[in-house]
């Protein structure tokens, strides 16, 4: 960068066109209190333009922005030219060292959000295919990759405003505009913080200087603001292994990347990352053109959820990000806005409850309804059952009115078809044994006889206020990847109690043939399914928290996930847990077991 400058600063001196000292960058901003010079500059100034300074003034002239309005000379500001800020001059590599020129801060009224932005001139980073010596920016060096993070809202850090919001690639902040009065102007002349990126149209600016920069170097950092994949790219995600190496040096694998626990959002994070690792569901959000065309009613902000997970998903799977986690915050604030703060950052949640509604969400957001219209959410995780149903007399009557109201229709057993997205499995009362040193023994229980609730013939009875019914359950069709939600709270009128049973499952090859009724099974080829994912409950209802064991196709390999935290482990660790939710994975016709269990 040094020889770089030193080369533009004696250009500089060469080309000064207008006797400003050829000191650069700081000097030249010295005649930008001058209307005067500025006019009479006009003819000069397209002479020179191309090997003249970066005077600040000309390109945004050259750029046709507006005059500036009448300047109150009460609010001119003169600071000395050797810096109008803590850091110094840092005007770039001629900056501060022609010493004296009085810097004037010029300050007009603040920019409408809706004010156009002022046109920039180009200049390229590095390269310049036409003339390599005469415009490139110098500042591309000052560039910290450490601290960009663009996972956070997208608002000015002054302004709150959404409209224009820049990233200081120097530090980090987000400031809006690029005006004259803009606080990204400001920023940039108080902090001699010169690069700046367009957070919504992707480009490049030097300010204050106010010029594009193009530069095929930059091209990762617009990438791990807008991660992008190709279909190739999407069909390989499953088959590589490969890790990818982080700005500080730390690998990780793409889609097995913690997430900031904000504040107690770690039941909506697991659930994230649990559906981040079903393919087909995360395939259809890697690709925006998969649903940005989708067309929703005037004032609709449930679409946010629908944009803001692809975004999710994109970042979680960069192969190329800056840092191995990636912050949920504004998956999470569309979360907190669609549901109305049912689901907050703030409190913990219920991974159940929050799937079931983000779920439900993301379909009717991507135009599905409930019964005709499909979506991606209901291609992957919906089935259908039987669902049977009987009225039972008041148990308190005397038996020979109960068997006179059982001849009712009113007490026929009925049949209802109906969907599922996952299915609920109950445990048994957990029975609170001590054993001989008076340790509770934690109960445990096969996980075939919870689903045996679907097998159509055990009947549970369930209460209403004035009512008691008698229900079995029969599949009738199993989605590709199905969802089991283990039962654990159950609240009464005081508080929620936590059954702590510990499900047995063997990971791979579970069987579900048997809880399909017979003419479904003949239709029905594969029934056998593999877990790919398990969400865990630690603790008490209240103050619990959640962790996840993901399976990364590519490796076959377990790891586990809880908040940043990543480590790898054993298949055998998953059944030891308290299990919430499970994401199944149905085996295509020829596939066996991949996870070598
Ligand atoms: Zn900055």
């Amino acid at each position: 960068m040094s020889s770089r400058g030193k080369r533009e600063r004696e250009r500089e001196a060469r080309a000064a066109p207008r006797g400003s000292g050829g000191g650069g960058g700081s000097s030249s901003s010295s005649s930008r209190g001058s209307s005067r010079s500025r006019r009479e500059g006009e003819a000069e100034r397209s002479r020179g333009r191309r090997e003249a300074e970066r005077g600040r003034d000309r390109d945004r002239r050259e750029a046709a922005e507006p005059l500036p309005l009448p300047v109150d000379p009460a609010r001119i500001k003169r600071e000395p030219g050797t810096g109008t800020g803590s850091s110094g001059s840092g005007a770039g590599p001629g900056g501060g060292s022609s010493g004296g020129p009085v810097r004037i801060k010029r300050e007009r009224e603040p920019d409408g959000d809706s004010d156009p932005e002022p046109e920039p001139t180009v200049r390229y980073g590095r390269f310049d295919p036409e003339d390599q010596r005469s415009r490139h920016c110098p500042y591309l060096d000052t560039i910290n990759k450490s601290v960009l993070d663009f996972d956070f809202e997208k608002l000015c850090s002054i302004s709150l405003s959404h409209i224009n919001v820049y990233a200081c690639l120097v530090c980090g902040k987000y400031f809006q505009g690029r005006g004259l009065k803009s606080h990204a102007y400001i920023h940039s002349v108080q902090f001699s913080h010169h690069v700046f990126l367009n957070l919504h149209t992707l480009k490049f600016y030097c300010l204050p200087d106010n010029y594009e920069i193009i530069d095929s170097s930059l091209e990762d950092i617009t990438y791990v603001l807008k991660p992008t994949f190709t279909k190739q790219q999407i069909t390989n995600l499953d088959k590589q292994a490969k890790l990818s190496r982080a700005y500080d040096g730390t690998t990780y694998l793409p889609g097995i990347v913690g997430l900031n626990n904000i504040k107690a959002n770690d039941y909506a994070n697991a659930v994230l990352q649990a559906l981040s690792n079903v393919p087909p569901l995360r395939n259809y959000f890697l690709e925006e053109d998969n649903y940005k065309n989708i067309k929703r009613p005037p004032g609709d902000i449930m679409f946010l959820l629908v944009q803001r997970f692809g975004e999710l998903m994109r970042k979680l799977w960069n192969p190329r990000n800056f840092k191995a986690h990636v912050s949920p915050h504004e998956m999470l604030q569309a979360v907190v806005l669609c549901s109305k703060k049912n689901f907050q950052i703030t409190k913990q949640g219920d991974g159940v409850d929050f799937l079931s509604w983000f779920l439900n969400a993301l379909h009717s957001a991507l135009g599905g309804t409930k019964k005709k219209k499909k979506t991606i959410v209901t291609d992957v995780f919906q089935g259908s059952m039987r669902i049977f149903t009987k009225k039972l007399p008041h148990p308190d009557l005397p038996a020979e009115e109960k068997a006179q109201l059982l001849q009712n229709a009113e007490y026929q057993e009925t049949m209802v078809e109906s969907t599922f997205m996952y299915l609920t499995l109950d445990l048994p009362t957990a029975p609170l044994y001590k054993d001989e040193k008076e340790q509770l023994i934690i109960p445990q229980v096969p996980l075939f006889s919870i689903l045996a609730k679907f097998n159509g013939v055990t009947e549970k009875e369930y209460k209403t206020y004035k009512e008691n019914f008698l229900k079995r359950f029969q599949l009738t069709k199993l989605p590709p990847y199905l969802i089991f939600c283990i039962k654990r709270f159950t609240k009464n009128n005081f508080f929620v109690e936590k059954n702590p049973t510990i499900v047995n499952f063997p990971i791979t090859n579970v069987d579900l043939r048997e809880y399909l009724s017979e003419e479904v099974q003949a239709v029905h080829t594969n029934t056998t399914y593999d877990l790919i994912a398990n969400i865990v409950h630690d603790g008490k209802p209240s103050e619990g928290s959640y962790r996840i064991h993901v399976l990364h196709h590519g490796t076959g390999k377990w790891y586990e996930l809880q908040d940043l935290q990543v480590t790898d482990i054993l298949p055998q660790m998953i059944t030891l847990s308290e299990a919430y939710i499970q994401i199944w994975k149905r085996r295509e016709e020829d596939e066996t077991n991949q996870q070598g269990a």
